[in-house]
């Protein structure tokens, strides 16, 4: 029986509809890099929270700043992390250190550059431009107390930790962790540690595919299957119930023992789709199970495998996790013609660069088709050449999914 192929952008569309359904969790700071906010970050005090000094130097009052200069006894000296003290006379000055709190009494800060000091006077000759508040960080200035510093459904970048840091936060309510298992099907599979027989492979899917997860921050558990109908079955079933994401590879093609559409049907999973006008990965198969839990099974070819995952799964993941509510992929210009004749879209493996002008270029990198993937190593990314078009020129713009930056 012919499946009816969809293409990519359809694929889109359907898998957009399906909804990661996850609670949130508190986890440390140190943990939370690369999540996603569930709560909105209040500042607990103002920012900066007291009128802060910006450089080394002297803190004098602005009566002061006569065009012909002046000089300054100095009363005593304010460091970060001491209490403020107080300028006595606006005829004096207190030495100032960056990150300590402004004298009360001063209000202009005078780089040690511009002074010279002589036993208990500093000279300055020139205050250039200085003027009230001149060189000092005024409190509350960036932002006042209670006000929403961050945004829940924010990504947590190293940005976002120093803020959370700034603020108190040692623990941090997030996005859940989905769990997701990644399940290697096929009898010929053997683990790494073993030499395979002459009919058997080393399985390498599962773990390029754990590790493009883990690459943006998603666990995912492994598991190998072997093609047995009724062993699937139970299996599957019970992944169904203890994940939340279930990522295949292999056994969805139109071989004797590729039963996971069987198997999926039989236990209510509902598929979506079987089947992309694409290359590699056509036989790419989506359904849903009874709970709507999203469940990918990619075709075993390691380059369809790395392909669908990359150009699928992740972005699928990134929007519903983090909040990405434009998942436009870049584009980048082709750096020759090319020609690809059937009516695919065809994921062409690539080397980018930057050129004089500043484009992103994609250089094509082919190598030994679908089932190689050391090939995947040379190029970074996958020029997306839409199947209603044979010859692609030079300087083409096109979309671009990078594996590797
Ligand atoms: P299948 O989709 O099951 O028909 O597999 C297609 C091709 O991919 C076959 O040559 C398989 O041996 C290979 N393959 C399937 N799963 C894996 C895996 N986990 N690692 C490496 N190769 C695989
Ligand atoms: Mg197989």
């Amino acid at each position: 029986m012919q499946n009816q192929l969809i293409e990519p952008s359809l694929v889109d569309e359907i898998i957009s509809k399906v909804s990661l359904a996850i609670g949130t969790e508190k986890v440390n700071l140190q943990e939370a890099l690369g999540k996603t906010l569930a709560e909105d970050i209040h500042a607990d005090r103002d920012f900066p929270p007291f009128n802060r000094v910006a450089m080394d130097g002297i803190g004098i009052h602005d009566s002061m700043l006569n065009p012909n200069g002046n000089t300054f006894l100095v009363e005593g000296v304010q460091a970060a992390g001491a209490p403020q003290l107080t300028l006595k006379e606006n005829t004096n000055c207190i030495e100032v250190m960056t990150g300590s709190m402004l004298p009360e009494g001063a209000n202009v800060v005078i780089p040690y550059e511009w002074t010279e000091k002589q036993g208990d006077k500093i000279t300055v000759s020139d205050f250039k431009h200085a003027e009230f508040m001149t060189n000092i960080h005024q409190q509350g200035v960036d932002h006042k107390k209670g006000d929403v510093i961050l945004s829940k459904g924010q990504q947590i970048t190293s940005a976002e930790i120093g803020v959370l840091a700034t603020v108190g936060y040692d623990q941090v309510e997030v996005i859940a962790t989905p769990k997701i298992a990644v399940i290697a099907t096929g009898d010929e599979l053997v683990a790494v540690n073993e030499v395979p027989k002459d009919y058997q492979i080393r399985m390498s899917n599962c773990y390029s595919l754990q590790a493009t997860l883990k690459d943006n921050g998603y666990q995912s558990d492994i598991y190998h299957l072997v093609d047995e109908y009724d062993l699937l079955k139970t299996k599957i079933e019970n992944l169904s119930n203890e994940y939340d994401v279930l990522v295949f590879s292999g056994g969805v093609s139109k071989g004797k023992f590729d039963y996971l559409p069987k198997v999926f049907d039989e236990l209510g999973i509902v598929k979506q789709f079987h089947g992309v006008k694409q290359r590699p990965g056509k036989p790419f198969w989506f359904g849903i199970t009874k709970d709507e839990k999203a469940v990918f099974a990619l075709p075993g070819n390691p380059v369809s495998t790395f392909l669908c995952s990359n150009r699928y799964l992740l972005p699928w993941l990134t929007h519903q996790l983090k909040n990405n509510q434009d998942n436009l992929p870049t584009k980048a210009y082709l750096d020759v013609d090319y020609s690809f004749k059937k009516p695919l879209t065809y994921f062409l493996q690539v080397k980018t660069y930057f050129d004089e002008t500043g484009r992103l270029m994609a250089q094509p990198v082919t190598g030994g088709g679908s089932g190689d993937l050391s090939n995947l190593t040379s190029a970074n990314a996958f020029l997306e050449l839409p199947a209603d078009q044979d010859n692609f020129e030079k300087g083409q713009q096109l979309p671009i999914w990078f594996y590797k930056k």
